[in-house]
């Protein structure tokens, strides 16, 4: 698992490096054009602490919890703005719920107890739900998403695909909303037609996941 979540957070930081002019861009319609500068900055510096070396663990899970809760220390250092504390409690709790998941669990399941957890974090900091233009408008549907693929099929290739996809349609809904959170909801009706940035960086973070799960397995 370890070397899974490794390959995720080092291609995560591949892709959010091209595309960060394009988040930036979003951001600069309804917010202060930095969503793009901030996700490069701290997967960046995520990557630095990946070629710094990762502590061995008990065993391979609890390596990937504690990796994937020391990357959310760097968003949260190293990130401004909304994104960084929020992206940072998630992957934080993320890792906390890794390492505290039955090991008898499918892989499938200890990713989607990750994601609710992650989700947790960010609603709890956060204080925003589904229909308010954030990145919750991506993530809260790739874990039901992914729950039902769970509970037909039990695969996680296919688990972390329906997750990629619904965030992929989630994002898409984000363009009609009215932003009632952070600072795009100064827009107010402005928000209107614009695709939120951190439902962006949400489903490429969850496309990623997919990918490398889809190419190289578990790990
Ligand atoms: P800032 O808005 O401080 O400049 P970023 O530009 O990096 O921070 O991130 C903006 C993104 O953060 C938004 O597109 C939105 O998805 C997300 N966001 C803002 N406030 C919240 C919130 N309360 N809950 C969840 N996500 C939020
Ligand atoms: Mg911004």
């Amino acid at each position: 698992m370890f070397d899974a979540l490794e390959r995720w957070l080092r291609l995560s930081a591949e892709r959010l490096h091209d595309q960060a002019a394009a988040l930036t861009a979003l951001d600069q319609a309804i917010g202060d054009g930095d969503h793009g500068i901030n996700m490069d900055r701290g997967f960046s510096a995520i990557v630095a602490s990946l070629d710094a070396g990762v502590p061995e663990a008990d065993n391979d899970r609890a390596r990937a919890g504690a990796t994937l809760r020391t990357a959310g220390r760097t968003l949260i250092s190293t990130v401004g703005g909304a994104s960084g504390p929020l992206y940072g409690t998630s992957f934080m709790k993320g890792g906390n719920a890794i390492v505290a998941a039955d090991p008898a669990l499918a892989p499938g399941e200890i990713v989607l107890a990750a994601l609710e957890a992650a989700i947790g974090g960010i609603q709890s900091l956060g204080k925003a739900t589904t229909n308010e233009k954030t990145m919750l408008d991506a993530l809260i549907p790739a874990l039901e998403a992914g729950r039902a693929a769970q509970a037909t099929c039990a695969d996680l290739t296919a688990v972390t695909a329906a997750m990629a996809d619904a965030a992929d349609a989630g994002v898409q809904a984000t363009i009609p909303m009215l932003a009632t959170k952070g600072r795009a909801s100064y827009l107010g009706e402005r928000s209107i037609g614009h695709q939120d940035p951190g439902a962006t960086s949400a489903a490429l973070l969850l496309r990623t996941l997919a990918d490398v799960v889809g190419v190289d397995g578990p790990g």
